[in-house]
């Protein structure tokens, strides 16, 4: 098995979840007493967040490329980042450091290749829904993206940042969440939960429409590299 390294803490309410799906699926596939050789340096969320907020994307920059070389001093073999927006910082992070990265966009884009879905909706934070780095990549993939409105993108960022990174499951905010996803997908157009924490309000089986939820996906990629 693979060393390898998560970072996380962004939010930590999503990185415990990454550890249980990375610890079951390497359970279920080695069996007996088998778990993740990883190692996790999980950053403060009160400074991540606030850098992005301000739009200080070097300070996060550095912030990952900071946690990217504790791993790799770690002797990790190849490292992950367990959140969307914070994929802004991979091409920083490959610019200065030489180390694999499980990029959370490969992985869910296989998926979503496998299930034969050309075209999903992306939910995300505002930079991961406006901006072009997951996009693009998505794009790059062979995977049509279509995002919602500006008031709907207000709705979904505002429900990540003040309730579900704070570990607030409310039952108002999955509805308005569902609905938007109704009303952009059907059985052809997948909906990609491109946020790490969204999978903690909507499941898989809350609705008729193909799902990607990028935390399990990613994760049970992550637990299938280290098992290469
Ligand atoms: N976990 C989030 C994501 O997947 C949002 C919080 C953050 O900015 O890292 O995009």
């Amino acid at each position: 098995m693979k060393r390898f390294g998560l970072i996380g803490g962004m939010s930590w309410e999503s990185t415990k979840e990454y550890y249980n799906i990375i610890n079951e699926r390497i359970r279920h596939i080695k069996g007996g007493h088998h778990s993740a050789d990883c190692v996790l340096c999980s950053i403060n969320f009160n400074e991540i967040e606030s850098t992005i907020k301000k739009g200080e994307w070097e300070r996060s920059n550095e912030l990952l490329l900071e946690a990217a070389i504790i791993l790799k001093n770690s002797k990790a073999e190849f490292i992950a980042i367990c959140s969307n927006t914070m994929h802004k910082c991979v091409p920083f992070i490959e610019e200065n450091i030489n180390i694999p990265i499980i990029h959370i966009v490969d992985s869910t884009s296989k998926e979503i290749k496998r299930k034969e879905i050309k075209k999903a909706l992306l939910l995300g934070t505002k930079f991961t829904m406006n901006e072009d780095f997951n996009k693009k990549r998505f794009e790059m993939n062979d995977i049509n993206i279509i995002i919602p409105n500006e008031r709907e993108q207000e709705i979904i960022d505002t429900v990540i940042f003040d309730e579900l990174c704070k570990g607030i499951i409310n039952e108002e905010s999955k509805k308005r969440y569902l609905d938007i996803i109704e009303k952009y997908c059907d059985l052809n157009t997948g909906v990609i939960l491109g946020c790490t924490e969204i999978g903690l309000l909507i499941k898989e089986t809350d609705i008729n429409i193909p799902v990607f939820d990028t935390t399990i996906i990613h994760a049970k990629d992550i637990a299938d590299q280290g098992l290469l």
